[in-house]
């Protein structure tokens, strides 16, 4: 049986499964001032209760979900109750939106959980980025779910496997990682592929 995984990963997988590897399965985690920055943005956001805003709007903050169909839990930042009973799921991220869709994936899975726990249908969730100040909407397309649920089978045969992931090939990825003085990927590379070596 497979074991229910943190559904923020799931945004450290999209991203590079070897950066998934490295948080989840040996706890690294640098703490830059990104990393410091955004638990900051985070604890803002993460203050556990509900309220009703002006447009008729319930808002619940930091709301457990889990699905037992994709073996995934977590927390939702922030749910937005609409008057008509539609629900949005909310995630705050610092900085700004990056040009990958990891950020992406993780909302889609909370959407996916509260789909499951609500028998609602999702439509679309919104992420608030705390660089640029941006509110960025996501549709959750069949696409996007299909991506997010391949991402979640992936991770658990990655676990399966017991095998760190190699480098991802999208090597501009690694210049924006936390992690990259641990994971050394360039250095890793040019070993592989000095004169004498015919792996
Ligand atoms: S440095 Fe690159 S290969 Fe290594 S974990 Fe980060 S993104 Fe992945």
């Amino acid at each position: 049986m497979n074991e229910m995984l943190p559904l923020s990963y799931i945004n450290q997988y999209a991203y590079c499964p070897r950066r998934f590897w490295y948080m989840y399965v040996e706890g690294e985690m640098i703490e830059n001032v990104h990393v410091l920055r955004g638990v900051q943005n985070h604890e803002r956001a993460h203050t556990p209760g509900y309220e009703t805003v002006s447009s008729g709007v319930r808002i619940h903050r930091r709301v457990y979900v889990y699905s037992h169909a994709l073996q995934i839990t977590g927390f939702c930042d922030l749910i937005e109750e609409h008057e008509d009973g539609a629900l949005a799921p909310v995630e705050y991220k610092q900085g700004k939106q990056g040009k990958w869709d990891n950020d992406e994936a993780q909302l889609c899975a909370q959407a996916l959980c509260l789909e499951e726990m609500t028998g609602r249908q999702i439509g679309h969730g919104h992420i608030f980025y705390f660089g640029s100040r941006r509110r960025v909407t996501v549709d959750f397309t069949p696409d996007l779910r299909a991506q997010t649920v391949e991402t979640i089978e992936a991770m658990q045969r990655t676990l399966a496997l017991g095998l760190i992931p190699p480098h991802t090939e999208k090597q501009a990825r690694c210049r924006g990682c936390s992690l990259h003085e641990i994971c050394l990927p360039q250095e890793t590379l040019q070993l592989s592929t000095q004169p004498g070596d015919h792996r």
